[in-house]
């Protein structure tokens, strides 16, 4: 057998610099704290100042490498400058995860262009921005890296009524995925995305009542009869960012306690 990595080391994550958008709370947090423990040196890039700093503070405390920048993604110069940040305090990017995202529930027929072009400049846009200045890093680190795009159950099916300029979204960025991988390909950059289902986040359970009635017809319909954790994802993540993913791009790991088959 060749190339076979000791046991030991799959999921040694020593060395490697991660940026995380989202990552103050929810699904990003979830995978801030699984890549750290790994042994990465994480950038937690968030709009949310106060509960970013928090979380990086806590990691930090248990002696890991977690920093914050902070970050709009769908702002070009912001993006750009958590690139240049990220290189500053921890000399290069080899991975990216691109999580952050918005989700407001809307009808078609009450939704405004401006609520469409806000959905699609963070969801979508966001995820080109921060490839385009991470990748362009990691090129020139000629060293290959990892593109992580969390999608969702409705970059392949929509979940509910209501989010059709977010499931435009996240098809969206499954096909920009898709296409990105085999452009880095050569750079030995794989770009791989998680859709997950129900997760249990800040952004979920404090949303607004249309939410509420949405989530509970969601929630009888998972087989797995329960809404799924931030860690479910941190360990899907956590296994793209390795070696234990060492054959995969251009794919998408569904992580949703089996609601699409219901
Ligand atoms: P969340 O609890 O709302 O956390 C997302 C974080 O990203 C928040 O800190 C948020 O700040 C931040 N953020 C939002 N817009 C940003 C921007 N333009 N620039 C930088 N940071 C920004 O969300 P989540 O539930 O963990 O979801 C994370 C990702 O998973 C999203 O892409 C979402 O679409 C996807 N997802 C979630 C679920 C789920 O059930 N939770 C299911 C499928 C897919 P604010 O709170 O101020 O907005």
């Amino acid at each position: 057998m060749k190339n076979i990595v000791p046991i030991s080391s799959l999921i040694d994550l020593s060395g490697k610099t991660v940026i995380v958008t989202g990552g103050a709370q929810g699904i990003g947090l979830g995978i801030v704290y699984r890549l750290a423990e790994a042994g990465a040196s994480v950038m937690i890039a968030d709009f949310k100042e106060q509960e970013a700093l928090q979380s990086a503070k806590d990691l930090s405390d248990k002696g890991w490498k977690v920093k914050f920048v902070k970050v709009d993604v769908s702002q070009e110069k912001d993006v750009k400058k958590m690139a240049e940040e990220t290189v500053k305090v921890f000399g290069g990017i080899d991975i990216l995860v691109n999580n952050a995202g918005i989700y407001p529930a809307s009808l078609v027929e009450q939704m405004t262009a401006a609520d469409f072009d806000k959905v699609i400049a963070v969801n979508l846009k966001g995820v080109f921005l921060c490839t385009k200045y991470a990748s362009e890093q990691m090129i020139k680190q000629n060293r290959g890296g990892k593109i992580i795009n969390v999608t969702s159950i409705d970059a392949l099916h929509p979940s509910s009524v209501g989010l059709a300029h977010y499931d435009a979204s996240k098809h969206g960025v499954w096909g920009f995925s898709k296409n990105v991988a085999l452009e880095l390909a050569p750079h030995k950059i794989w770009v791989n995305a998680i859709a997950p289902g129900a997760i249990e986040t800040p952004g979920v359970t404090q949303g607004k009542p249309l939410r509420a009635d949405i989530l509970e017809k969601f929630i009888a319909k998972i087989p797995m009869q329960t809404m799924g954790q931030p860690d479910d994802i941190g360990k899907a993540a956590l296994f793209l960012a390795s070696e234990l993913s060492s054959y995969m791009t251009g794919a998408q790991i569904v992580v949703d306690g089996g609601v699409l088959l219901s």
